[in-house]
């Protein structure tokens, strides 16, 4: 098969992983004139085609060929889609050629399962290991791994990846056994520990190493600085309290660096298990909204959702919808509140907050200071007290408050824009090589 063809079909095949956002990469590059490629220091900015495929990654897969019947994904053994699998060495080709023509900024690799798990990764070991040790490859590295590989094959995956990722997908074992009935979570958990216990290995062992510069130690070989995972939001009927308390679970045990949610589409010739309809994308939204709280805020899963078969209000932000339903902790006052209360506060972020804790030591602030540190006062002012401000309990209270942040309704808009100049590039590319 055209070398064109497997790129159209493995790269359509990967789009579905929402799992490669690269943030928190360690830096490397190559100057000095050692190596090709950098990962370019606070992470790699991405851009979407229309289809939802990244394009500064090469996101593909080594093959769509899989022998799991995951009945939501479009690779299933049962799916009639066309199939392709490209050898290490074209991926790795592919990969160094669009480098340099400035198309990539690093490659995402992930595979179907095909022979056996460690079969699999031994292949997508293999093509870390020409781009890293053969052509001093330094760009980003993001590995998708198997928890069903064996534990040396992942720790190899480890040594050469930035980032590696473990896809559960679905939060519960039983909508694994219904939907993905070759997927275990405790095996996956299991393993994301592992790696866990690996990367902080290493971190602690660089640490230690940077103390003793007079006295300088061999280095432990270096190790992902980050795993991920994605849950699939919308393909069953688990609740929102569900999908985040598991998130919940994994930055807590796992210690990942983000749990990616991916509203389920609807794919080509699908499972007669599956909803008809994809769930609404402001859902998808809500649950990155309340990641973030529980992540940055202070929040815990059941502040959020008390009842464990609930999901989050669409219409409001989840701060938002949280701080109407406990309305007595309000108004807050700016300039004594401690950190983790102004936290709560809608329309005050981290950065906001920190803002007001340093400018209050100088001055009793004000609204308009407020509005200096860019706090949106729309949605704050009804939750916080200033030296010239104080919410009526009128409107704090009364049933109206929620109405005002309810948005109305809107206009969508048509986009018949031409097609990326990229993908073009990519295409003439391809046929090149
Ligand atoms: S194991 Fe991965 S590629 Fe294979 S069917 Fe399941 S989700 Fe798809």
């Amino acid at each position: 098969m055209e070398l064109l063809r497997k790129l159209e079909i493995l790269a359509d095949a990967a789009k579905y992983d929402a799992s490669c956002a690269s943030s928190g990469a360690a830096r490397k590059d190559s100057r000095g004139g050692r190596g090709v490629g950098s990962t370019g220091g606070m992470g790699i900015c991405h851009s979407y085609t229309p289809d939802g495929r990244c394009i500064s990654l090469l996101k593909v897969l080594l093959t769509n060929v899989c022998q799991f019947d995951c009945h939501y994904c479009i690779n299933r053994r049962s799916s009639d889609t066309p199939r392709a699998r490209f050898t290490p060495d074209e991926v790795v080709r592919l990969t160094l050629e669009f480098y340099k023509r400035n198309l990539i900024e690093g490659l995402f690799l992930s595979s179907g399962i095909v022979g056996s798990p460690d079969r699999t990764m031994e292949q997508v070991v293999e093509v870390a290991r020409r781009l890293r040790e053969e052509h001093d490859f330094r760009g980003y590295l993001h590995l998708k791994t198997i928890p069903e590989a064996s534990p040396e094959l992942i720790e190899r995956a480890g040594r050469y990846a930035d980032r590696i990722s473990l896809n559960l997908e679905l939060p519960s074992q039983t909508s694994l056994d219904r939907l993905a009935p070759e997927k275990n979570l405790a095996r996956t958990k299991q393993a994301m520990t592992g790696i866990r216990r690996r990367i902080d290995e290493t971190r602690d062992a660089a640490r230690a190493a940077r103390q003793v510069r007079d006295r300088p130690r061999a280095r432990p070989p270096a190790f992902a600085t980050g795993q991920s995972t994605q849950l699939i939001v919308g393909a069953d009927d688990s609740s929102d309290a569900l999908v985040l308390g598991r998130a919940d679970e994994f930055y807590r045990d796992c210690r990942l660096r983000r749990v990616y949610y991916s509203g389920f589409s609807p794919i080509p010739s699908p499972s007669v298990l599956l909803p008809l309809r994809p769930p609404p994308l402001v859902r998808e939204h809500r649950l990155y909204q309340a990641d973030w709280l529980l992540r940055f805020y202070g929040f815990d899963v059941r502040e959020l959702l008390p009842d464990p078969a609930a999901n989050l209000d669409l219409e409001l932000d989840p701060k938002l919808a949280w701080a109407l339903s406990h309305r007595e902790l309000f108004p807050v006052d700016v300039n004594r509140a401690p950190r983790e209360l102004l936290w709560r506060v809608p329309g005050l972020g981290t950065v906001n907050v920190e803002r007001v804790l340093a400018a209050r030591r100088h001055s009793r602030l004000h609204l308009a200071d407020l509005r200096r540190l860019r706090v949106n006062l729309t949605k704050a002012g009804p939750f916080l007290i200033a030296a010239d401000h104080c919410p009526r309990p009128a409107l704090l209270d009364g049933a109206g408050l929620r109405e005002r942040f309810l948005r109305g309704p809107q206009q969508l808009e048509l986009n018949f824009g031409p097609p990326p100049a990229r993908a073009d590039a990519v295409m003439a590319l391809t046929g090149q090589l």
